[in-house]
């Protein structure tokens, strides 16, 4: 089925147009629009056109079309899983989670687009600042671009577009090529809801050629981009002085510490290690145990991980699916093999079965592997023993990366001290740093970006404070 951009509240068919394939079947999915030059540039003037209607739109008017979208959003939630399901090969279990949460985000839009205000500034602190009545407020930066991810199509894309439209900008989302159909989806709830024409326009097409205009052209005055780190710094490079959100990847560590409840800790390192067979930014990567209970946590653990079932991404029966793509899934297969040949053990997995590659878990694993020290992005987790929690600490702050990391522990001081010392933007105590809800603050440190999602926070990357001063 042939798909079109949304642009200026109008669908609109471009010249090219290129076959999605299903990365379950391997089957056509819908003929999706390669936005050229010309195209992309319509979008932009409309999102610009668009500008001045969302500035003046009042704070309740701007909750009232976040609140219908995740109305919505909720009367088709079966649909909105399917499409993720099949453009994304999610299990359908965990694709109905992210619907869930993504009406759960463009609500908090709702209702933070009411609680956006500045503050007074009391400028008589100052020698010389007497007299005078000072408040800032913060005004919407106008246009907005969001380039995301395939993996969380619908609410990675809802952190982006909810804050800019709470906020009263307006936005030209560009989609990752895997998984245009979320975002066409959303395009059509937003036009449903009347947020007015060009606050929300969808073009898709080639990062390289749709993602890079809305990165160079001036009338676009922030990106927002969720993705790879190599294409986050590039873009950061040649965005000048706009405003830049990037929320990158990571290689996320857990420490295991002695005294603890292994029945609870290991079906929940399980589920971060391989839900969406890994494809996720927060996933547990790297597991750290101390030796004590090492041998005893990797028993239970491979044994419990050999339990998951793999199959087509809409089958109730599927706990993992095929990667997004063969590429990716080679690539995944030769960091398993790099990691034989530097002397780690595969204790599962490393297999492909049909066209899935299996839950894989490694140990004695060199932190020189690239399934160690890089992102793996797959269904990969490397268990290592370690003497003691501090050594723990050193393992995961050795890395590029810091999103977030999770440590279990009984001691309290030993929980504090980790959260002082980790390298990271959230740090979980006693759970995995596959944790997110979608009104916290989420970002990273180091090559995991910058800036912080969560509405509230994103609201504040996209919005200018401005000072006004009343002299008496
Ligand atoms: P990706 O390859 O970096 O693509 C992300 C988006 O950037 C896509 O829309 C892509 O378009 C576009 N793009 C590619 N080249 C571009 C260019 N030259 N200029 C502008 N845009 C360009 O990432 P992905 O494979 O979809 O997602 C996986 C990555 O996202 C992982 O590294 C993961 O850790 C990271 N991630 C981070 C977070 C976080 O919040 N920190 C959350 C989720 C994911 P095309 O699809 O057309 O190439």
């Amino acid at each position: 089925m042939k798909k079109a951009c949304y642009i200026g509240g109008e669908w609109v068919g471009t010249a090219e147009y290129a076959p999605l394939y299903s990365p379950y079947s391997g089957q056509e999915i819908a003929q999706i629009p390669q936005a050229d030059h010309h195209t992309v540039q319509k979008a932009i003037a409309a999102a610009e056109g668009a500008a001045t209607v969302m500035r003046r739109l009042p704070a309740y008017q701007r909750a009232s079309l976040l609140e219908r979208i995740s109305i919505l959003m909720n009367e088709r939630l079966e649909e909105a899983a399917t499409i993720i399901a099949i453009e994304a090969a999610k299990p359908i279990k965990t694709a109905r989670g992210e619907v869930i949460r993504t009406i759960q985000t463009y609500k908090f839009a709702a209702e933070e687009a009411k609680r956006l205000h500045g503050e007074t500034v009391p400028l008589d602190a100052a020698i010389g600042g007497e007299g005078r009545i000072a408040y800032t407020v913060r005004e919407p930066l106008g246009v907005i671009g969001a380039i995301t991810p395939f993996h969380f199509p619908m609410n990675l894309v809802a952190h982006k577009v909810g804050p800019a439209l709470a906020a009263g900008n307006t936005v030209v989302l560009k989609p990752a090529s895997q998984t245009p159909l979320s975002a066409f989806f959303l395009a059509e709830l937003a036009e449903q809801a009347g947020v007015p024409a060009g606050a929300l326009n969808v073009v898709t097409g080639s990062g390289a050629i749709v993602g890079d205009q809305l990165v160079r052209d001036p009338r676009v005055r922030a990106l927002t981009f969720t993705g790879s780190p190599d294409v986050g710094i590039a873009i950061r490079n040649r965005a000048g002085l706009k405003r830049v959100t990037l929320e990158l990847g990571s290689n996320s560590a857990v420490i295991v510490d002695r005294d603890v409840q292994l029945g609870e800790i290991i079906p929940r390192c399980i589920f971060g290690a391989f839900a969406y067979s890994g494809q996720v930014c927060i996933s547990v990567q790297r597991i750290y145990v101390v030796k004590e209970l090492y041998e005893e946590f990797v028993r239970r653990f491979v044994a419990e991980t050999m339990t998951l079932r793999g199959g087509d991404s809409i089958s109730e029966e599927a706990d993992y699916s095929a990667m997004i793509n063969p590429e990716e899934t080679k690539r995944v297969l030769r960091w398993i093999e790099e990691a034989r040949q530097l002397g780690a053990r595969v204790e599962c997995g490393g297999q492909m079965a049909e066209r899935m590659l299996q839950p894989t878990v490694l140990t004695g694993v060199s932190a020189n592997a690239q399934v160690s020290c890089q992102e793996v992005f797959g269904p990969v987790v490397i268990i290592n023993p370690i003497d003691s929690v501090y050594e723990g600490i050193k393992l995961v702050n050795n890395s590029r990366y810091g999103l977030q990391a999770g440590v279990y522990t009984n001691n309290l001081s030993l929980a504090l001290h980790a959260a002082d010392e980790l390298q990271v933007g959230g740090v979980l105590i006693n759970d995995i740093p596959t944790f997110r809800v979608d009104h916290m603050p989420y970002g990273g440190v180091k090559e995991s970006g910058i800036g912080r999602e969560g509405v509230k926070y994103a609201m504040e990357e996209m919005t200018e404070l401005k000072l006004v001063i009343v002299k008496r």
